[in-house]
């Protein structure tokens, strides 16, 4: 298999069906219940971790190990095929993981990843902290800060965060802060605050539209002191950094920006799940219903708009899979990962919309998922990078001028 192959190798397809039948057989049948209770499904991701699902290492086999960049794509169509909600779950824990990737050292990626996620006996969570209430697109306007104090060597955190997944109930929370306000964007760093640490709380639970198994809350830092070990690349290297971007050169891509870029072809794939559960859900049914003494599909109108779906999310897939690859061999050009996830959240909403079309009053109640999984779709226009947010990355790539 050449590297930029759109064959899925044998590990992939094993792959592929293990998730397949565990979203199928465990996930579907609970997906209707914690969409209903809207708290985190512990006993859910509990099971995943026991059989493997949850865990650094099976992170660590999907995004690190495969070359060919496509495992983490197939895990995740099929994960978020089963439910979305149960799918973020499992997969909010991986933003903090990638954020500590992304600007960690190698022994903090050890020290703090495995920590993330637990074992498969005591599972712990993981939460990446980056929006606030007063800025969610703007990262420039964050205001949350940390202040060194040397005397101690630790950190002081103060501030509030938005709409953070698994906020507060993380046992690691990764925490964008400002440390220099003068510098914008190009000031901030991230730390780690560890399990335990003192002076930092949940603030308000939020109460929403969909992927209500997975919890979002705000956080608040009040006085948050953490170990100066806790800032993410350590202190000599920020201090570098910011020297650097004092003098007017340029300094490393913003920490939060990092976390997102790599992180859009896989959001793809899991708004491509929650299409294509939407599309086989309907073609079914729309051979089974009948109406004026004739199964549904017999009718143009509803064939094509079946034909539509189905072309969206082929097409989907091969832009999303091209993603994958190119962010692996570090090839982006056009802002493909924003391309992925514009296009890929924009063809959830749509075919999930269109299958409520296809049920009719069915569609509309919450007797049959497809309702549910038009209100799951639309976060993936939201989060990661809202649709003009993708729209301004990929006209800024293939302009080279700074559209605003
Ligand atoms: C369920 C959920 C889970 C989340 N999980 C996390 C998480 O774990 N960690 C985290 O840090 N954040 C998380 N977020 C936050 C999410 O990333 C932000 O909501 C998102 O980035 C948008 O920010 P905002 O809500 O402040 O909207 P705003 O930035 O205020 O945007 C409002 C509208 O204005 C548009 N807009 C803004 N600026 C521009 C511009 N320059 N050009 C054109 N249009 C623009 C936007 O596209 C949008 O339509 C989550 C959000 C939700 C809803």
């Amino acid at each position: 298999m050449t590297e930029h192959s759109m064959t899925l190798n044998e590990d992939q397809l094993q792959l592929q069906k293990w998730i397949h039948d565990f979203a199928e057989n465990s996930m579907r049948p609970i997906a209707e219940e914690w969409d209903e209770r809207e708290e985190f499904p512990f006993p859910f991701v509990e099971e995943a971790a026991q059989i493997g699902l949850y865990g650094w290492e099976f992170m660590a086999e999907i995004m690190i190990n495969d070359k060919t960049g496509l495992s983490t794509p197939v895990a995740l169509e099929e994960m978020f095929w089963g439910d979305a909600g149960l799918g973020m779950a499992i997969m909010g824990t991986g933003l903090a993981a990638a954020g500590i990737a992304a600007s960690g050292t190698k022994e903090q990626v050890m020290e703090w990843v495995p920590q993330c996620y637990g074992t498969a006996d005591k599972i712990a969570l993981g939460a990446f902290c980056a929006s606030e209430p007063d800025a969610g697109s703007d990262v420039g306007g964050y205001r949350l800060r940390a202040k060194y104090d040397e005397a101690t060597d630790e950190w002081v955190l103060n501030g509030t965060k938005a709409w953070i997944t698994n906020g507060g109930i993380a046992d690691v929370h990764v925490v964008v802060a400002v440390v220099d306000s003068e510098l914008g964007s190009k000031g901030h760093a991230s730390f780690i605050v560890p399990p335990g640490t003192k002076g930092i709380s949940q603030g308000q639970k939020y109460k929403k539209h969909g992927i209500k198994a997975s919890h979002t809350a705000e956080v608040v830092l009040d006085d948050c002191r953490i170990p100066g070990s806790c800032l993410l690349g350590g202190k000599e290297k920020l201090d570098e950094r910011l020297a650097r971007v004092r003098e007017g050169k340029p300094g490393n891509s913003q920490a939060a920006m990092q976390t997102f870029e790599a992180t859009r072809p896989a959001v793809a794939a899991q708004a491509l799940g929650i299409a294509r559960a939407a599309y086989e859900y309907s073609l079914e049914y729309a051979k089974e219903r009948k109406a004026f003494g004739r199964a549904i599909i017999e009718n143009q109108s509803i064939a094509f708009m079946l034909a539509d779906m189905a072309t969206e999310i082929e097409a989907t897939r091969l832009l999303t899979w091209r993603a994958a690859q190119l962010g692996k061999s570090k090839g982006f050009k056009n802002a493909e990962g924003s391309m992925a996830k514009l296009k890929a959240g924009r063809v959830a909403v749509h075919s999930t919309e269109r299958a409520i079309q296809i049920l009719g009053g069915y569609g509309y109640t919450r007797e049959y998922p497809v309702e549910r999984w038009h209100r799951d779709a639309k976060i993936f226009d939201i989060f990661e990078g809202t649709e003009q947010i993708q729209q301004l990355v990929i006209s800024r790539a293939i302009s080279g001028i700074r559209i605003k």
